[in-house]
């Protein structure tokens, strides 16, 4: 019996385009613990053949979208097994790719469901195309294709499933899917677990009933009103009513979905990352020389006291090396790999304050004196304006200060400059608007590369951080607005600046308690095992 994990998109792999960010990386995450664990999973997603997007900016800082074909042959097999749905009144046909992920004790196949087949409207062929493109109207039809199609594939090809596992309330059509089927809501309960990743109202998926209607048609139950909530179809209440197992993914985000939906027995399971993608050659080349288990069981990072100094010194400065070069063959920004180096990359959304950076100009550029550089990366959704917006005002930030603060934006923030990224900062910078941070997981890919973090008190950063011990905390545990939040930033930071260059052996040692305190907790390992006993069982 297995377990079907479903997910709108999943970041695999630089090479495949079917993810944007965090909740897709972390599909992929999951997919390869369970794989290396020989947990039995199967994963359903959509095939984006032209992705989310690829990030172009021009010298004055504006986004261009490029959506280059996918070819996706070389990553995956068509499979002979076509599903036929009935939306709006007409029939989609539905084909299959199958790719196998392997891992350590088990392989997980991976099913993308994609609509671009002759049988289908030049239209209809479009469904699966762009992730996170389009409108309402596209994003139910995919979600039905998800939903819909996706347990039907499953049973055509002989998976029995034990446990139909929604990450994120997309997938939650399938419950309605399995209701048609099976006729009884405590059937479906009994088969279902549902992960929440949304710490704010707006950002659940909601669909008018008309809309739903036009849609689904009579798929819809007569109760639907009571599954889904009554103004509109929610799909969170939707996987909320129909699963056994509800969580959120981090403590605290935990708390905020349980006051989001009162009456819900919500709890969590803090996210992790897949330890074996995110730790870069240099970190690999030093665990496996003096914790050689860490492959297998990444909690023996615990232990990482026992590096020598000038080891862990030497596999920093070499990371730091290889993304210093990057930066400088495609910028000509003239980094050091002398200098301090702050990263802040990630999606560029308002609630991200990637500019309380820029607050107080006369502090930035008295760092900046002291050899400190930055470096920022990330996309703004094609629809944000406000995201644009942010992007374009952090390079004209770093265009009016030319010459006396050392800054570079990066272009297409994807998997490989992620890593990248995360390999080779000295600091990780994360100031969201508490709350709003789920989770986060980048800031853990940090620590599996002696990184140290520096960020407000949110998400999984709260759970584990100890301010000037593992890292640097931004404020305290609680929401705070933004003019305290800047104070505290660059009193923090110019401290992380001093501490660095003049105490290199307390850098040191925050470095190791980064790796040996967070390291441990906060992979995927330890996070499919949490699933494991707590929901698949
Ligand atoms: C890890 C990663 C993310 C998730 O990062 P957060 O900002 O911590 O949510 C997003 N995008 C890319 C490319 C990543 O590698």
């Amino acid at each position: 019996m297995k377990v079907a994990y479903f997910t709108m998109e999943i970041g695999l792999s630089e090479n495949l385009p079917t993810y944007s960010g965090g909740l897709g990386i972390l599909a992929g995450d999951h997919v390869k613990s369970s794989a290396d664990l020989g947990v039995p999973l199967v994963a359903v997603t959509l095939l984006y053949k032209r992705g989310y997007f690829v990030q172009n900016l021009t010298p004055d800082g504006d986004q261009l979208e490029l959506y280059p074909l996918f070819d996706p042959r070389a990553f995956m097999e068509p499979l002979p097994l076509k599903i036929r749905l009935n939306l709006y009144g007409r029939t989609v046909a539905v084909g299959v790719w199958k790719h196998n992920y392997k891992g350590m004790k088990s392989s997980v196949p991976v099913y993308f469901l994609d609509t671009d087949l002759s049988d289908n409207t030049e239209e209809d062929r479009l469904i699966t195309q762009y992730l996170y493109g389009g409108d309402d109207h596209t994003r139910i039809t995919q979600e039905a294709v998800l939903g819909i199609a996706g347990p039907q594939v499953l049973k055509r090809l002989g998976e029995k499933v034990s446990t139909y596992h929604m990450n994120e309330g997309h997938a939650a059509f399938l419950t309605l899917h399995l209701l048609n089927e099976l006729g009884d809501i405590d059937a479906v309960r009994n088969l279902c677990v549902f992960t929440t990743h949304t710490p704010v109202p707006a950002g659940h998926d909601t669909f008018s009933y008309d809309l739903a209607r036009e849609a689904l048609g009579d798929f819809l139950p007569a109760n639907i009103k009571e599954l889904a909530g009554t103004d509109k179809l929610n799909m969170t209440l939707l996987a909320l009513n129909l699963s056994r197992h509800a969580n959120g993914v981090s403590e605290l985000h935990g708390q905020v979905s349980r006051e989001m939906f009162p009456g819900y027995d919500i709890g969590h399971v803090t996210n992790g990352v897949h330890h074996l993608t995110w730790t870069g050659p240099e970190f690999k080349n030093l665990f496996d020389q003096f914790m050689p288990h860490w492959r297998e069981y990444p909690e023996v990072l615990a232990t990482a006291h026992r590096i020598p100094d000038e080891l862990l010194v030497q596999a920093k400065l070499k990371a730091k090396r290889r993304l210093i070069n990057y930066v400088n063959s495609f910028t000509n920004a003239g980094l050091s790999e002398e200098f301090l180096t702050v990263v802040f990359a990630r999606r560029a959304a308002a609630y991200k304050r990637a500019t309380l950076f820029f607050s107080d100009m006369e502090r930035l550029l008295n760092l900046s004196k002291v050899r400190v550089q930055f470096i920022f990366a990330g996309k703004a959704h094609p629809k944000d304006g406000a995201g644009k917006e942010l992007i374009k005002e952090i390079i004209h930030e770093g265009m009016r200060y030319e010459g006396r603060l050392k800054l570079v934006y990066l272009e297409n923030y994807a998997m490989w400059l992620g890593a990248l990224l995360t390999a080779g900062s000295d600091i990780w910078l994360n100031n969201p608007r508490r709350p709003r941070e789920a989770s986060g997981t980048s800031g853990m890919k940090v620590c599996f590369n002696g990184g140290i973090n520096m960020s407000v008190q949110d998400g999984w950063w709260r759970e584990i951080c100890r301010h000037r011990g593992n890292g640097w905390a931004i404020g305290d545990d609680e929401d705070t607005p933004d003019e305290e939040t800047s104070q505290d930033f660059y009193d923090v930071l110019e401290d992380a600046v001093n501490t660095y260059y003049v105490n290199q052996a307390k850098w040191i040692n925050i470095m190791k308690n980064s790796i040996a305190e967070c390291c441990p907790y906060f992979n995927t390992h330890r996070m499919v095992k949490e699933y494991a006993e707590k929901f698949y069982l």
